[in-house]
């Protein structure tokens, strides 16, 4: 295989992209970035500091003042703030809706997108997001957009919270994503859409292991 590239995943929230790209990253042992975590963060740092996070100005301000580690590695990516582990406590529906807010400030995409190339530029890895294919990484090897229907997002987004042990339902869970396509599809700045040169993968009905397989193929055949 080629000595440096990278995979760029985009896609919805529930469509599959972390769950895939994780396993892709242990298979070919390359590094795993979850750019979601990272708008997560900044979320969740605006609840932390007690910022209204609909204030763009304020919302751009955090970003000075967090100290936001991101520890990338194969089984997956751990994200510190303020020297406090963070990755599971960002995983819920409602600082999902502030990531969705606070991605759509221009000024908090520019710092972030920074700190993704970079980190790209070091290492062959397997990055998901919205904007990985269109803005992040335009001239990565293998670009892929994995969709699915918004009932059947909705069904594995409900799954993963019950076995997180929260109690919610499909109907709520099914508006909570719908609502997030909407602002990440609609936005002025780096909207959610599928690269003109992005392989589109439709994983309704798909389990995990086959949608790995089938994008294990199209990486091996991009890169030789
Ligand atoms: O992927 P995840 O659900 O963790 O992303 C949370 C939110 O962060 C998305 O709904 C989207 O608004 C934003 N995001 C983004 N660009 C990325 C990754 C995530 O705008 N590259």
């Amino acid at each position: 295989m080629k000595k440096r590239f990278a995979i760029a995943v985009d896609g919805p929230a529930g469509s599959g992209k972390s769950t895939v790209a994780k396993a892709i990253a242990q298979k070919l042992g390359i590094l795993y970035i979850d750019t979601g975590a990272m708008y997560r963060t900044v979320a969740y740092a605006c609840g932390k500091y007690g910022i209204d996070a609909s204030q763009e100005d304020k919302a751009i301000a955090v970003l000075d003042q967090m100290q936001m580690q991101i520890l990338p590695g194969t089984d997956g990516q751990r994200i510190i703030l303020d020297g406090e582990d963070i990755t599971e406590r960002i995983r819920t529906p409602e600082i999902g809706a502030g990531a969705s807010l606070v991605a759509s400030y221009l000024e908090v995409r520019k710092k972030l997108v920074e700190i993704q190339r970079q980190m790209a530029s070091t290492h062959t890895v397997i990055m998901d997001g919205r904007d990985i294919a269109t803005t992040v990484l335009p001239h990565a090897e293998v670009k892929i957009y994995l969709d699915a229907s918004v009932e059947e997002r909705a069904r594995r987004r409900l799954g993963e919270l019950q076995a997180q042990g929260k109690t919610t339902d499909l109907e709520t869970v099914q508006a909570q994503i719908a609502a997030r396509d909407e602002q990440d599809m609609h936005r002025t700045h780096s909207p959610l859409r599928c690269a003109p040169d992005a392989v589109r993968v439709d994983t309704t009905g798909m389990d995990i292991p086959a949608v790995v397989e089938t994008l294990l193929c199209m990486i091996q055949n991009k890169i030789k």
